[in-house]
């Protein structure tokens, strides 16, 4: 159960003075991610931090005043002179020692205006200074005040990310009243590291966010806003470390026999591993040696050699009698992931099958049989691996392939087949090390560095659509010579198709020029169509396959040595490096067309420039994460993982490091949160809604 302490600030929005109806839907526009539940609370308004200030110290004269500066004049008040129209607005003319203003109020009531800026007084006037007809005016002030009431001015005023409908004023009300409701809210930090980083009690760091005395304090590297972004990562951080916890303490055992089916499938391979493969072998070995259950991400930029890496975890795995389940993302992925290791473990004596969503009746049944009997060492398959009916005799070892695409929670789920089997998760995708610790933070790394000798570097060049045609002569002149191209086009969208050049009529654009070479292969068409198709263009039997991004992920055909990417300025730049990635695994020299529709924004034409310049899987998602920011590098559409509210990854990479080691120093000395700074760690942790994390604290 949630804190009592914390009750104020998880009642509605709506409970607090002047919040309707009407104002509590706004706010929940404001404050809530699209399709939440429940209403915005106490919580969510303190947690809306601004995005600016209005700054009215700028004490200044007329006649010096910067054009469209926000300042602040004493003026004294000279005359009202009426428009002559109702359309024409009220000028107030006022002085300094350095000239004369008129302050311009259009619609006003004049004895509202003379009651507000009295002839003949001294006023503190505020707002922007404006130059119209070579004299200066300023319309509709933002602030004025008598000189006798200057300290009353707030000078700062904080400004809010804002929703249509709501005026800053009211948001500010609102966010005032929140915190007249804030409880005293115990200490959780460590007061020695709270010092150190000279934090100020959360309370306070709220507080400074809310009335910021100067732009300082609304700084994202300030003391207050750091300190909340802290809280928000220990947070996180402790979620994650929690979960480990748990998955660690469920009793694993120590996997892996006297060698022989690893050396079998070393000799099976047709190359030697090489000195990135060997490492990240040895460390996930050590790993499935000890009782300990393991809890590894395997990290290699695409065509680094993951699953042999994997293969070699797996044979391991069989020296103990376990079995091992390889979950791919995809259907096609997962059947070449089958077809190409089944090569392998033939030769190395591992028994290995195929389980996808396609498999039904007896097939399907007799699969299960053997799976259940133990008959089979390896499992290779989509999520039909982990359905209801799908049991194990003795599964030792869960590899994830490209897990990044199956999100983060379902990460137990995976494992509840075995006797607390251990994990192996790989991803392509080149995170770069704070998002690994935002989305991973409980995992071990392990880097596959390097790639396979012999990788010759993708040439890379970007051209405009217009020359196409150049291009095409291109593809024909390489089919001659014998090589095989991918041809990318962006998704076929219904709403898009005017738009998009679609997959389907290139394809029959490019039969036409150059015959039946030309295969076809997109997300809408069948499984058993799309397998026949990459089966076609492996084989050589098709020279060149137009995809839509259906091969982005882990797709294997080593001879395939030019891709042409369509529309290159709509991908994202992790998607371009994947995509890239399907060529140079071979030992021919490879290239990769950017086929692009100018005019290029900066921001495509940045990302154009980046992937031309670097094959650095790590440097492109740096970045990318520049460019982008990183909600979308993550996929957190598809992951459904949160992005942090106060938090930056780009600004606050270095406190979720120290949140990281602070979340596991803390769990090893009071795994059960149980010491007065445990049990004040269970109020940050539903703080932040992680209420999840506290139940496994209770399952224990
Ligand atoms: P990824 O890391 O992208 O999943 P793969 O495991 O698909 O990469 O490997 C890419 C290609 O490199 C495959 O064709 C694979 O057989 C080959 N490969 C893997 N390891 C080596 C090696 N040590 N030497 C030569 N080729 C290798
Ligand atoms: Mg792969």
């Amino acid at each position: 159960m949630r804190p009592s302490v914390l009750d104020p600030l998880f009642a509605p929005a709506s409970s607090l003075p002047g919040i309707g109806p009407k104002l509590a839907g706004l706010l929940d526009t404001l404050l809530l991610p699209a399709g939440s539940q429940s209403g915005a609370r106490v919580r969510d308004l303190l947690f809306h931090l601004p995005s600016g200030i209005v700054d009215r110290r700028r004490r200044a004269e007329i006649a010096t005043a910067p054009e469209g500066t926000l300042v602040t004049l004493e003026l004294r008040i000279d005359r009202h002179q009426p428009g002559a129209t109702r359309a024409q607005p009220t000028r107030v003319f006022a002085h300094d020692e350095t000239g004369e203003i008129a302050l311009t109020y259009f619609r006003a009531q004049s004895a509202w205006l003379e009651k507000l800026l009295p002839a003949g007084e001294t006023m503190i006037v505020s707002g922007k200074v404006e130059w119209f007809n070579g004299r200066p005016q300023m319309v509709h002030p933002d602030f004025v005040a008598p000189l006798a009431e200057a300290e009353t001015l707030p000078l700062v005023e904080p400004v809010y990310p804002m929703t249509a409908g709501l005026s800053a004023k009211v948001l500010r009300k609102a966010i005032e009243a929140a915190q007249e409701r804030s409880p005293e809210l115990p200490q959780w930090l460590d007061p020695e590291m709270a010092r150190r980083h000279a934090f100020p009690p959360v309370g306070e760091a709220v507080a400074r966010l809310h009335a910021p005395r100067d732009p300082a304090d609304i700084a994202l590297d300030g003391p207050a806003w750091k300190r909340l972004a802290y809280d928000e990562l220990l947070a996180s951080q402790l979620a994650l470390a929690l979960s480990r916890q748990r998955m660690k303490k469920a009793p694993g055992r120590a996997l892996g026999g006297d060698g022989a089916r690893r050396e079998a499938a070393r000799a099976a391979l047709p190359f030697a591993l090489t000195e990135g493969q060997e490492k990240a072998v040895a460390e996930i070995l050590a790993d499935m040696g000890r009782e300990e259950r393991m809890l590894r991400l395997l990290q290699g930029d695409v065509g680094a050699g993951k699953t042999v890496v994997a293969l070699m975890a797996m044979a391991a795995a069989a020296e103990s009698g376990a079995q091992s389940a390889l979950l791919a993302p995809t259907e096609i992925l997962a059947r070449q992931h089958h077809a190409g290791l089944s090569r392998w473990c033939e030769a190395a004596g591992l028994s290995i099958v195929l389980l996808t969503g396609r498999d039904s009746g007896r097939a399907r049944a007799e699969k299960l049989q053997r799976i259940a009997d133990g008959e089979v060492d390896i499992v290779v398959g989509t999520h039909a691996l982990f359905q209801d009916d799908v049991a194990y005799h003795d599964l030792g070892l869960v590899v994830v392939d490209e897990q990044h695409r199956f999100g983060v929670h379902q990460r137990l789920s995976l494992t509840r087949k075995g006797r607390a089997p251990d994990l192996l998760v790989m991803t392509a995708t080149p995170i770069p090390r704070t998002l690994v610790l935002a989305a991973f933070g409980d995992m071990d790394v392990s880097r596959l560095e390097g790639k396979p000798a012999g990788r010759k570097p993708i040439a890379t060049v970007a051209v405009p659509m217009e020359r196409m045609g150049d291009i095409v002569e291109r593809a024909r002149k390489a089919i001659e010579a014998g090589d095989k191209l991918y041809w990318v086009c962006p998704l076929v969208e219904e709403s898009d198709k005017s738009e998009l050049t679609a997959a389907q009529e290139r394809f029959e654009h490019l039969r036409k020029v150059l015959g039946d070479v030309v295969g076809l292969v997109h997300g809408r068409m069948s499984g058993e169509e799309k397998d026949a198709a990459m089966a076609d263009f492996k084989s050589g039997r098709t020279r060149i396959v137009v995809a839509t991004t259906v091969i982005e992920v882990g797709v294997d055909v080593p001879d395939a040595s030019i891709i042409v990417i369509e529309h290159a300025e709509r991908f994202g730049l992790s998607q371009l490096h994947q995509l890239r990635g399907r060529v140079g695994r071979g030992d021919k020299a490879s290239s990769c067309v950017l086929l692009y529709r100018g005019p290029l924004g900066e921001t495509a034409r940045a990302r154009l420039e980046v992937i031309r310049d670097s094959e650095d899987g790590f440097r492109i998602a740096e970045e990318d994460l520049k460019l982008r920011g990183e909600g979308d590098l993550l996929g957190t559409r598809q992951s459904g993982m949160q992005a942090f509210r106060i938090a930056s990854l780009a600004d606050h990479a270095e406190l979720m490091e120290i949140a990281r080691d602070d979340a596991r120093l803390t769990l090893t000395r009071d795994p059960e949160l149980k010491s007065e700074r445990g049990e004040a760690l269970r109020v940050l942790l539903y703080l932040f809604g992680k209420d999840e994390a506290v139940r496994l604290l209770r399952a224990g």
